[in-house]
């Protein structure tokens, strides 16, 4: 287990990777954190906010640089890019945003061969892709944030919903991270009891679980689209989900992730990133689970993964 010295890199200090360099700097699990945009400014400005809190924090080195600052990173992270305006998909920033990751990537390719590379720059399946096929990196070594956030966003509103701690409420959100996205009804539980099972049993009156249970995934659905129209982005509980999946990298956990991965026949899918629970470890992704599926759910998973490989087949790569 390495953790002292380890170095993590961010590019974009935007909303998503100065939030995230905050959480990452409170979580202590980062020796040196390196904020890279092509507004300089923006990145000085981040990290002088965040090293005037140094005296409250475990130590850590927060600086600007150009992408020399990749040398030597355990993990680069990638946020930088345009964000959704009010009423766009993620699809809509595809072209925009996969250009502008190309150049990212070639850029940090000349600097470092050994880090993982995460991706969180909308559509973050299809840029993982483009990020993957760029850098020439070990598919494993090339994540997308994928689903962490939707299912993190999915077991708070299902813990709200059943009154339970949202850690102890067991469910993923799977396939694209976007309106692809689909929950996985048939294995979501608490204490091991299927929510089909666990509704029945629960003293709560007037809930109905298809009909309200239902309304969950839709509000887990359309919860960016909800925010970005109320305060312009969302970045607090990304920054969260990205500060657990680089742990998982920097003290090689074994934590099982819905991030998103390079599909290599799974459930039947070949060169294309989505999400499904993965093991992820100090080498990035182990291994992805095939969680068994009801039919309903396999098809919804078949429908996303192929406008993910629609929309990777338009970029020519
Ligand atoms: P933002 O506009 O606040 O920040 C983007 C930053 O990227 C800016 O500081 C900009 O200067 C920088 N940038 C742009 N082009 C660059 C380049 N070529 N080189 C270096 N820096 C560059 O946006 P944000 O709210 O931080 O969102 C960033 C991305 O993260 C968006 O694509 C957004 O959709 C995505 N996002 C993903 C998730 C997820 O779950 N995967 C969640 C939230 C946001």
């Amino acid at each position: 287990m390495k953790n002292s010295g380890s170095k993590v890199v961010i590019i974009g200090a935007g909303n998503v990777g100065s939030t995230f360099a905050f959480s990452l700097m409170k979580s202590g699990l980062a020796r040196e954190i390196v904020l890279i945009d092509r507004d300089e400014k923006r990145a000085q400005g981040e990290c002088m906010d965040l090293n005037h809190g140094a005296a409250f924090l475990p130590p850590v080195k927060i600086y600007p640089a150009g992408y020399e600052g990749c040398k030597g990173a355990d993990v680069v992270v990638i946020t930088a890019g345009s964000k959704q305006k009010p009423g766009e998909s993620r699809l809509d920033l595809l072209q925009r945003n996969a250009g502008i990751v190309k150049e990212i990537v070639g850029s940090i390719v000349r600097h470092t061969k050994d880090a993982i590379l995460l991706v969180v720059t909308n559509p973050v399946d299809i840029i993982s892709y483009v990020t993957m096929k760029v850098s020439g990196f070990p598919n494993k070594k090339v994540i997308g944030s994928g689903t962490v956030l939707d299912t993190s966003r999915f077991r708070y509103l299902l813990s709200e919903h059943c009154r339970v701690d949202a850690r102890n409420v067991h469910a993923y959100i799977i396939g694209e991270h976007g309106d692809t996205e689909l929950p996985v009804w048939s294995n979501a539980n608490i204490a091991g009891i299927k929510l089909s099972s666990y509704c029945p049993l629960c003293s709560r009156k007037g809930c109905s679980y298809k009909k309200d249970l239902h309304k969950i995934f839709e509000e887990v659905k359309n919860s960016a689209y909800r925010i970005i129209e109320f305060k312009g982005a969302t970045y607090y509980a990304i920054a969260l989900s990205l500060v657990k999946i680089v742990s998982a990298i920097l003290r090689d956990e074994n934590s099982v992730l819905p991030v998103s991965g390079y599909m290599e026949n799974c459930y039947g899918f070949n060169d294309l990133y989505l999400s499904i629970p993965a093991i992820v470890s100090r080498n990035g992704i182990e291994r992805q689970l095939e969680i068994e599926l009801s039919k309903e759910e396999a098809a919804q998973l078949k429908a996303s993964a192929q406008k993910l490989k629609s929309e990777i087949e338009k970029l020519k790569i």
